[in-house]
């Protein structure tokens, strides 16, 4: 019999639910059950590929393709697993399939209504996604925050389900926040009471609560939680603040969280196996060495536009012993302040991510050609990669005006073009090349050095590409594109083997990296920028 797992949020969004959930997920895993975890989003979007990076953080992508909330990114991480796109449940899937099926004619006769007909599609598709993964438990992560007018249908499916499923099988887990007063170091658990309350009044008392804080709540605090809360105080955890993220799984589980979310469902106990975890974590939290990171960004005030980004330097330093820091530089900073590349060189290696439209492009350039020119590490990732190409057209190959026809139409040099297929597509939704594809890589290069294979695969997000015509321009001048699509009509990598690490992707391996398991480009990124160190690995 399947568990399922729910998780909701309190008082404030942004609390850390997707940690949350993402630890109970490694506290069962440490313990051999197989899991899989599911991000509910109540917005009406069908899913988050169309939604602005700078207000709503990332996109991630998963490798069918899906271009999913950030929080799938978190558990794949977490979890080391590959999700698939329907983990990502959304309002505007569940009505797009309604409203389908009652134009189809299935509900001949009757009146179509959010119950029984939205929460019975919503129930489906977590059975669904429990029947297809066949694994021990099923986390469903709720976003948004208790008292959410979207939010309502689906707590009202997850409601029934533990009505339908049994009580031994379903578990309610409720996160909020506990502020900590400034002045007098009190802990609040007012909000946590309140959105207990507005919980129950939605039909579900929750089994665990999980108080969010800066520091460990006191005895107090866990008392009047347990009480308002109307569950044993051994029910009651506590995710305070930590150096890092993945240190919180070990946090809640030396309070007991994992036994007791295991004797709450029945599941045979067991003694969990964490030491390959510490082990991972003790190389980011005690490292030996420390390289300053340059990110030129377009959404550079948002840190969550790059959390993929952001884990993949982590886990590349943490295979180096090194600490990452990161400094988020706005790209059209360097526009306005001819002389500001200069403060480039206070840096160990310098970053240009991903990135969509005119903003802020020029600065990246800027960026680029600075690392370029003064052999500072550069990796560049997708818009980062066909900059690239744009800034080494025009400053190496002289072609001035050389340019993305995403950046200018009308270029006489459209270095970097739309891919054919994409001429015709009029829908922005889910309609760029996406997920996993083939990569071919030449040997001899670095490339061939950094994935010790002639044959990767990798996620992808783009709607253009290195246009043919201009080629063998780029290569008679030295570029060298060390990776193609299989039938090479589609360049992937680039490196220019003169400097000592100057190499872009097409391909996003933030998206396939984990702790333990750092992707290839951002590990050979993060060993090269400890140059000062004369550390080879
Ligand atoms: N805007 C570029 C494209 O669509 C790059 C996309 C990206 O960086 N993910 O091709």
């Amino acid at each position: 019999m399947v568990k399922f797992v729910f998780i909701t949020g309190g008082v404030l969004s942004s609390v850390g639910k997707g940690v949350v959930t993402a630890s109970i997920g490694k506290m069962l895993q440490v313990r051999g059950f197989t899991i899989t975890a599911i991000k509910i989003d109540p917005y009406v979007n069908v899913d988050a590929g169309t939604m602005n990076p700078y207000i709503h953080g990332e996109v991630f992508v998963t490798e069918d393709g899906g271009e999913t909330d950030l929080d799938l990114g978190n558990y794949e991480r977490f979890l080391d697993l590959n999700l698939p796109k329907e983990n990502n449940i959304t309002t505007g899937q569940i009505y797009q399939t309604v409203i389908d099926k009652e134009r189809r004619g299935d509900f001949l006769g009757r009146c179509v209504q959010i119950v029984p007909h939205i929460t019975d599609e919503i129930k489906r598709r977590i059975r669904f996604v429990a029947e297809k993964s066949n694994v021990d438990v099923v986390l469903s992560e709720c976003g948004g925050t208790i008292g959410d007018i979207e939010g309502l249908p689906f707590l009202e499916a997850i409601r029934q389900m533990r009505l339908e499923e049994g009580l031994e099988n379903t578990i309610y887990v409720h996160v909020a926040l506990v502020p900590i007063l400034d002045v007098t170091g009190e802990m609040k658990t007012k909000p946590c009471q309140h959105s207990v309350n507005e919980l129950r009044r939605i039909g579900i008392q929750p089994d665990i609560i999980v108080a969010r804080s800066r520091k460990m709540i006191d005895s107090e605090a866990r008392r009047k939680i347990a009480l308002f809360g109307t569950i044993p105080e051994k029910a009651v955890f506590c995710s305070y603040n930590l150096p890092s993220i993945y240190q919180v799984p070990i946090a809640l589980d030396e309070q007991g969280m994992g036994e007791y979310i295991c004797s709450r469902l029945n599941l045979l106990k067991r003694i969990p196996e964490w030491s390959r975890w510490k082990g991972l974590i003790d190389s980011i939290i005690n490292p030996q060495f420390e390289v300053k990171i340059a990110l030129i960004g377009k959404y550079a005030n948002l840190v969550d536009s790059y959390v993929s980004m952001n884990a993949a330097l982590r886990h590349g330093g943490a295979a180096c012993q090194t600490r990452i820091f990161i400094d988020y530089l706005e790209a059209e900073e360097f526009e306005q302040n001819p002389t500001k590349a200069k403060i480039l060189k206070n840096y160990d290696g310098i970053f240009v991510p991903y990135g969509f439209g005119k903003r802020g492009t020029e600065g990246k350039m800027k960026a680029i050609r600075f690392a370029r020119e003064n052999n500072i590490p550069f990796l560049g990732i997708c818009y980062g990669f066909q900059l690239a190409v744009v800034e080494f057209a025009r400053n190496v190959c002289r072609l001035k005006e050389a340019s993305s026809t995403e950046i200018n139409p009308d270029t006489p040099h459209p270095v970097i073009d739309l891919m054919p297929e994409q001429r015709k597509i009029k829908y922005k939704g889910a309609t760029m090349r996406l997920g996993a594809h083939k990569i071919i890589i030449d040997e001899g290069t670095l490339a061939h050095r950094l994935y010790g294979n002639t044959e990767i695969s990798e996620r992808h997000r783009h709607r253009w590409e290195v246009n043919q015509d201009y080629w063998s321009t780029l290569e008679k001048n030295g570029l060298v594109f060390s990776g193609k699509n299989p039938d090479g009509q589609r360049m992937e990598i680039l490196e220019l083997p003169d400097k000592l690490f100057f190499f872009a992707s097409q391909f996003h391996g933030e998206f396939k990296s984990r702790l333990g398991k750092p992707d290839p480009e951002y590990y050979g990124f993060i060993n090269a920028c400890l140059n000062k160190y004369q550390k080879k690995l």
